[in-house]
């Protein structure tokens, strides 16, 4: 037997707490991994503490992220001892997730560990990492950011999202403008390559539809007035990716933007992302994730801080990542 967080109906609302589970337990699905490290995901505090009605059946184990090796396989696309991460495909809503020691599941929810990673690394990534990812490769596809051009805009700069975002955008040349609530972060993110900072409340204030033209391009994982802002920020032609709603979900604006400056609004969703984009966003890890910068933007905590970890991630008191080692 082992341990698991699980999500169960206490007196018709979601409750989560650690419960024993055995491989009998787990669903059939056709490959058993044997878990080395989960994660905390602004979804995966809805979820823990209740604040969100994620799961969409229940008992529901918990976790949208894991890392680890597979134990056994009918599938011909794996085999005993293939390292693998899996993010989102459902886990946590309608899959069983990661926040436990063994999980079963389906072969194509399933990506290749790059080799550049250990399983900790992966995790330090996690959901929000590859992402982050995610939202670099749209906005290099919509082709507005260039080396050495106009700055690129990151909101939520600070949080799990916005610290890889501004990492890979820094290790690809563009000036990143990282948007935080706190400026004690602001050496971190130096760190990470940010080269300008814009305080978010500045972002939260209702603004002018069109507003002086600043950004190439940005990642906003805020949402409500700060997207919007950000939009009419956005120079002719631009784009912003929306990923997030750590602020709110609205979207107060206007189409002048659009309409007038032919400025984009990109959406990205990593749950449901194709393996194709999956792949590309890793590869893009592996290729441009500084390991330096990496090891400061996360700390390893043990299983059974989760509960903690989960209302400090809806409270924006988590700096980075957080890693959650489901052996200890
Ligand atoms: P996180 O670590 O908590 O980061 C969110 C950051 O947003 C916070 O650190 C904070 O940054 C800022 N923030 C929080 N509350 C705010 C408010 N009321 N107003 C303005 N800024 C606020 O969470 P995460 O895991 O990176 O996720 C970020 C968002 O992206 C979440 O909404 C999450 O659901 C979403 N997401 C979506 C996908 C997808 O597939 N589309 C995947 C992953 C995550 P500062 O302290 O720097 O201001």
């Amino acid at each position: 037997s082992f341990k698991a967080f699980v999500i169960t109906d206490v007196d018709g609302k979601p409750k989560g707490d650690f419960t024993t589970l055995t491989l009998a337990d787990l669903p059939d699905n056709d490959v058993l991994v044997e878990v080395a490290y989960s994660s905390v995901n602004y979804k995966d505090g809805l979820a823990v503490s209740g604040k969100g009605k994620i799961a969409r059946k229940l008992p529901m184990v918990a976790g949208i992220d894991l890392a680890g090796t597979v134990v056994e396989s009918r599938s011909p696309d794996w085999n005993p001892g293939d390292k693998v991460v899996a993010n989102g495909w459902g886990m946590s809503e309608t899959q069983w997730g990661g926040y436990t020691r063994f999980q079963r599941m389906k072969a194509e929810w399933l990506t290749r560990l790059p080799d550049a990673f250990s399983f900790e690394e992966a995790m330090g990534i996690g959901t929000a990492g590859y992402t982050a990812a995610l939202c670099v490769d749209a906005l290099e596809r919509w082709g507005t950011v260039r080396p050495g051009g106009k700055e690129v805009l990151v909101t939520g700069a600070a949080g799990g999202v916005g610290s890889v975002a501004v990492a890979l955008l820094a290790k690809r040349g563009y000036p990143v403008v990282a948007s935080t609530g706190r400026p004690e972060t602001h050496e971190y993110l130096r760190g990470l390559g940010a080269t300008g900072f814009i305080d978010r409340t500045a972002l939260l204030e209702k603004g002018a539809p069109l507003q002086k033209e600043r950004w190439a391009g940005g990642v906003d994982s805020v949402g409500g007035q700060t997207l919007v802002n950000a939009l009419s920020q956005t120079a002719w032609g631009g784009a912003i990716v929306a990923c997030g709603l750590a602020g709110s979900a609205d979207l107060p604006g206007t189409v002048l933007p659009h309409i007038l400056r032919s400025v984009a609004l990109l959406g990205v969703d990593s749950v449901m992302a194709p393996q194709q984009l999956r792949n590309a966003a890793w590869a893009r890890l592996a290729r441009d994730m500084d390991k330096n910068a990496l090891k400061t933007m996360y700390d390893v905590q043990p299983f059974n801080a989760l509960p903690d970890l989960a209302t400090k991630i809806l409270d924006g008191q988590i700096r980075g990542r957080v890693v959650i080692d489901v052996t200890r």
